[in-house]
């Protein structure tokens, strides 16, 4: 209990992940950040500190707007959608955030507003006059990315306003060549309107920024590094005001101006902290003995409460100056950490939502794979840094089903048989130093070293493994021995108590049902290397966990299914009838279309793959002098046979794709209805007779 742990000073932690953009589901991404931030808050709470840990959806900004304009809903109703398929994925993948809010909020508005006044009085708020492209037909101005035309450099067609994709050249929109709004094809004016600018070159701001980002303990080196070189390059003031028609908070005493949402997005932390004591909920949920602020105003100017944020590497500038700064110059705490993780990427490859590639979660969950396999396996990857985390299917299968089932589920069940009636006997239990072990995991936690932690606790649990065996309680039961075959069972189940415990953070629900086995106490960190004692009783063992079956990894890799759970994706009314079922993709250019490498292919064998119902496992001739393995969600409309011999066309340079039958080296092309279930069929291209493999297509 909290109350009698006086050898240790409560901490009081405000822990957060970064705000979702609430214009689309989550993804395998955003899953790996709140399983990294869940492991550190559920070890914090085991350590007897206490926790508030928040999260909101990120609901402003002018992509939201024009996404539920197209959609035909208001803004809110559309970011409401959104918001109400979160709840799904936090607890299937056992999350547990203490509130959940949006900064299209009262209490964002509030938060905002009054933290603008502060850096306004502090006189750090500058109006300047800019000039900037207007839709005259759309009646708005236009963010960058809503600009497009030729390069200035290059002279490539339809780029971007803020830099070219042919040529890399970064540049102002106003420095495209015939302009044009990619939401009216209109060509933009240009105009001039006041902004407002939070003035970050200000020497003090900078000064305090150096120091801050300096300060040991804060950042991860190398984002301090990342820091000091941002420095050097020089601070520019930030634009913090949108014109109207905006989806978002307005500026104060300033009609028809708005807060750009990255100015009120991070306050959206805040905002969710302030909803979550509102409600009455912060105190008592999870120390009824710890005595914890009475209202958000009190616990936010505790001077002993750590604001701990998990991001990932993309948003850094944001939270390592914009964040800080803003909170410093307007009299309120800054963080104390800001931890950094990189990218997931899925056997080696990046992800992209386009193309189908990664884990799309709520698959995972539909599939009735153990939410705790993959809280295991991404804990096992993840360190202190900033790097990237692969998921390799075969990796996973060999960690949870090596590791997690085959040295740690496994000893319960072991050593549960040598004991009669389930009483624990004197043992020697205390040989294998438990209190070490719990020792050094915690400082790994701590450091948010998890697969390093991880792989401690494997190590402790082929210790104990080797131990049962070389004691073989087997043989000792045969031998007329019981007494020794229950103190080897005995002690395996004290040691299989510390592993539980020292695993609790990753894996809830196994540590439930750990401590059911156990007939122990919710374990704790105080007394995760005590032993439960001679004279204890734990219950019957009953399986604690499952294998993962390979064939899951298959149905999890399937091309992407056409059907999404319903409550995941709020049904958009696309409004004007749509060619095939789906939208026309954005305009390229023919130098983006000769990228793709399009060849004519014979398809020299086809057979079926065992485990899919959707694959079918093509060799194609594309006239390399050697055959290509594509595999093509083709099977439903096809039968292996029909096919042979058959010509076809191929993108030949995508890059090879790992599944989980083995390396796809292109894709096949046909044809599809966007809603297949509406309209079913597939049509493989044919290319007209004559045509030779290896023939590009252009
Ligand atoms: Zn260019």
């Amino acid at each position: 209990m909290v109350a009698s742990e006086n050898t240790m000073t409560q901490r009081k932690l405000f822990v957060t992940t970064a705000l979702p953009y609430a214009n689309g589901k989550f993804h395998i991404g955003h899953i790996m950040e709140y399983i990294q931030a869940d492991i550190w808050v559920r070890f914090q709470r085991m350590r007897g500190h206490m926790v508030h840990f928040v999260g909101a959806d990120d609901a402003h900004g002018a992509p939201i707007m024009i996404a539920a304009e197209k959609a035909g809903k208001t803004p809110q109703q559309f970011v409401g959608e959104i918001a109400a398929g979160r709840q799904q994925y936090l607890d299937g993948f056992h999350v547990r955030f203490d509130n959940w809010h949006s900064t299209d909020s009262a209490e964002n508005t509030q938060l905002a507003q009054g933290i603008y006044k502060d850096l306004k009085a502090a006189g750090l708020i500058a109006t300047r006059t800019i000039e900037q492209f207007y839709d005259p037909v759309k009646g708005m101005f236009l963010p960058d990315r809503y600009i497009k035309g030729e390069c200035p450099t290059c002279h490539a067609k339809d780029q971007y306003g803020d830099s070219c994709e042919v040529c890399s050249a970064v540049y102002a929109p106003t420095d495209l060549i015939e302009p044009y709004s990619t939401l009216t094809g209109a060509k933009p004016e240009i105009r001039s309107s006041e902004h407002f600018f939070f003035q970050l070159s200000n020497p003090e701001v900078v000064d305090f920024l150096k120091a801050w980002t300096q300060s040991p303990g804060r950042l991860q080196p190398e984002m301090a590094k990342k820091a000091s070189e941002w420095f050097e390059a020089g601070m520019a003031d930030w634009d913090i005001s949108r014109e109207s028609p905006y989806f978002g908070i307005e500026i104060p005493d300033a009609p028809g101006k708005y807060f750009y949402v990255w100015l009120d997005a991070p306050v959206g932390y805040l905002a969710s902290l302030k909803n979550h004591f509102d409600k009455g909920q912060a105190r008592d949920h999870w120390h009824p003995a710890s005595r914890t602020a009475a209202s958000f105003d009190e616990f936010v100017a505790d001077p002993q409460v750590e604001q701990v944020h998990f991001i990932g590497k993309d948003i850094v500038y944001f939270h390592t100056l914009f964040w800080p700064a803003m909170l410093q110059f307007s009299g309120r705490k800054t963080p104390a950490q800001v931890n950094v993780h990189g990218f997931i990427t899925v056997s080696g490859e990046k992800m992209s939502k386009s193309r189908g590639t990664g884990i799309d979660p709520l698959k995972y969950l539909s599939l009735g794979m153990n939410p705790e396999w993959l809280r295991y396996y991404i804990a096992a990857k993840l360190n202190g840094r900033v790097e990237d985390v692969d998921f390799n299917p075969d990796d996973f299968v060999a960690r949870v089903n090596a590791d997690l089932v085959g040295k740690f589920v496994n000893i319960a069940s072991r050593a549960a048989k040598f004991i009669p009636g389930g009483q624990l006997v004197a043992n020697n239990a205390a040989t294998l130093q438990p209190a070490k072990l719990v020792d050094s995991v915690a400082a790994l936690y701590e450091a948010r070293e998890y697969g390093k932690a991880l792989r401690e606790i494997m190590a402790y649990a082929d210790e104990v493994n080797l131990r049962f065996d070389g004691a073989a309680p087997w043989k000792l039961a045969k031998e007329g021995k019981a007494l020794e075959a229950a103190a080897i069972g005995s002690e395996c189940v004290e040691h299989f108590k510390v592993l539980a415990a020292c695993l609790k953070p990753v894996l809830p629900a196994l540590a439930a049902q750990a401590e059911a086995f156990l007939q122990c106490a919710p374990l704790d960190w105080a007394s995760a290397a005590s032993p439960l004692g001679a004279g204890h009783v734990v219950g019957s063992y009953q399986h604690l966990m499952q294998r993962v079956d390979a064939k899951l990894l298959d149905a999890l890799f399937e091309p992407p299914a056409e059907a999404v759970p319903a409550a995941a994706t709020p049904a958009a009314p696309e409004a004007p009838a749509l060619p095939g079922g789906e939208a026309m993709a954005d305009t390229i250019t023919i130098d983006d279309f000769s990228k793709i490498d399009l060849r004519i292919a014979q398809i020299v064998a086809c057979e079926a793959v065992e485990g899919s119902t959707k694959l079918l496992r093509l060799t194609l001739d594309v006239g390399e002098g050697r055959t290509r393995t594509v595999f093509s969600g083709i099977a439903s409309a096809y039968q292996p046979q029909d096919l042979v011999g058959k010509l076809t066309v191929m993108v030949a340079n995508l890059a090879p794709r790992r599944m989980k039958f083995g390396v796809s080296e292109g894709m096949v092309l046909a044809a599809s209805h966007g809603d297949e279930k509406a309209q079913p069929g597939i049509y493989v291209l044919n290319p007209w007779p004559g045509a030779q493999p290896g023939m590009r297509v252009r």
